[in-house]
């Protein structure tokens, strides 16, 4: 039986990557910030409560980084855990970058001195690549980054690079593009869109305030992409791989798509300045040819037939028995 650890487990890709890889049979140990404030929904949505073994993981504390690596002889780890908010970290740069760089380097360092057979597949960000001069991205566009977050994506993307070609460590960068599902916070932008249009709906709001609407972003559904993840850590050559629709969407063609399938007036979408971030990227997408190529990844799915799914199950909801921690 192979044994992974994720990091992040709680998050919307760490919640279903767990659930993948119970399925295919593989003891799973998830890390938490603390068992005291852990938030079990996402497990008991998916069905996958008590099926993974929880530790408290502290990824700024080498020590204990190496404690659990120690404990549970990993053959996989994938790091997951990060301050995922782009938005956010403009408020937060500081923690931000500290955290999403230390939990990297600590991983690395105690798998180059603990663990050099265990495999690593770190989380990175499309946000990495920022202002580029062409589309679509790929691994050979320059980054440059314009958030926080983009800059700690960007130095823990370098620091990988930098373990796999220094000390041979399997080391992988997944460079992922925006992805969605029921499960994603209710912060981020299609979530938000979504539940507030099922508010508008059922009398509960008034009318949808966003940000700007002028941007194109590649979007995909994260069921699907945390496959690629683990189609990473199989390939026999540790490499970088971006994950990504290979498309953009404009995001008023999302809202104003949301808004017709549940029959809504437009003239409820209003458009406030003060949501608008303070730099934001005109146009993002990816290329997806190396992966689907090398890693016989599939993906073939529309952003409308992911919005479809995200409607359904977002109108559906939580079962009438699910009881939130
Ligand atoms: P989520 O925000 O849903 O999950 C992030 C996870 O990280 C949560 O389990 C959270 O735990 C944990 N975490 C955050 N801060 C800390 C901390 N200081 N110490 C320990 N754990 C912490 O993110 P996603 O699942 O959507 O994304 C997974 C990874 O992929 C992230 O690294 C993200 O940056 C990256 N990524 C995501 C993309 C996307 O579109 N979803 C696109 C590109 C990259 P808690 O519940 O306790 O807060």
């Amino acid at each position: 039986m192979r044994t992974a650890i994720i990091t992040g487990v709680t998050g919307q890709d760490g919640t279903y990557l767990a659930k993948f890889l119970l399925e295919k049979g593989y003891k799973v140990i998830g890390g938490v910030r603390s068992y005291g404030h852990m938030n079990t929904n996402n497990f008991k949505y998916l069905g996958i409560k008590n099926q993974v073994i929880m530790e408290e993981l502290d990824l700024l504390d080498m020590a204990n980084v190496i404690r659990i690596m120690q404990k549970h002889k990993p053959d996989e780890i994938y790091n997951l855990a990060a301050q995922s908010a782009v938005g956010l970290s403009f408020e937060q740069p500081l923690g931000t970058f500290s955290f999403n760089t230390i939990s990297v380097n600590n991983l690395l360092e105690s798998i180059r001195l603990f663990n050099p057979g265990a495999k690593l597949y770190q989380a990175s960000s499309s946000e990495m690549y920022g202002r580029v001069k062409s589309l679509p991205i790929t691994l050979n566009t320059p980054m440059h980054p314009i958030s926080p977050y983009g800059v700690s994506k960007m130095a823990s993307y370098f620091m990988v690079t930098t373990y796999r070609e220094s000390y041979g460590l399997f080391a992988c960068n997944g460079v992922l593009f925006n992805h969605e599902s029921f499960l994603r916070g209710n912060n981020y932008f299609i979530k938000k869109i979504i539940k507030n249009a099922i508010q508008i709906k059922n009398k509960k709001l008034t009318k949808l305030i966003v940000g700007n609407l002028n941007v194109k972003r590649d979007f995909g559904y994260a069921p699907k992409y945390i496959e690629a993840m683990w189609k990473m850590l199989q390939f026999n050559i540790a490499n970088d791989f971006m994950v990504c629709s290979g498309k953009s969407i404009l995001l008023r063609d999302i809202v104003e798509y949301v808004f017709d399938k549940l029959k809504l007036n437009k003239n409820l979408i209003v458009e406030n300045k003060d949501y608008f971030r303070p730099n934001d990227i005109v146009d993002i997408y990816g290329d997806n040819s190396k992966t689907k190529d090398i890693l016989k990844w599939d993906y073939d799915y529309s952003f409308f037939d992911v919005l479809d799914i995200l409607i359904d199950e977002e109108i559906r909801g939580y079962p009438t028995n699910f009881q939130k921690n």
